[in-house]
């Protein structure tokens, strides 16, 4: 399953472009300070690569959408 194009770009307009990660177990405090670019979605070699994340895991829409800088992405668990 995925997010639609829609849902994802409405998400990425509400983090304004900002990880939007705020678990404390990670090294940042509050929210992860981490600025993204639109077109490094899921660009691994870019600092400013992205996901669109399901806080749900249900794809529920635009407020489960979450958009998560990669490191933060791939240490969600
Ligand atoms: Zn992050
Ligand atoms: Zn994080």
């Amino acid at each position: 399953m995925a997010f639609t194009k829609d849902i994802v770009e409405r998400a990425w307009a509400l983090s304004k472009g900002q990880c939007q990660c705020e678990r404390s177990f990670h090294d940042h405090d509050g929210r992860c300070p981490n600025e993204l670019v639109w077109e490094d979605r899921g660009n691994h070699d870019k600092p400013t690569g992205w996901q669109d994340h399901s806080k749900s895991s249900a794809y529920r829409g635009l407020s489960d959408c979450e958009i998560l800088c990669l490191k933060c992405f791939d240490s969600i668990w």
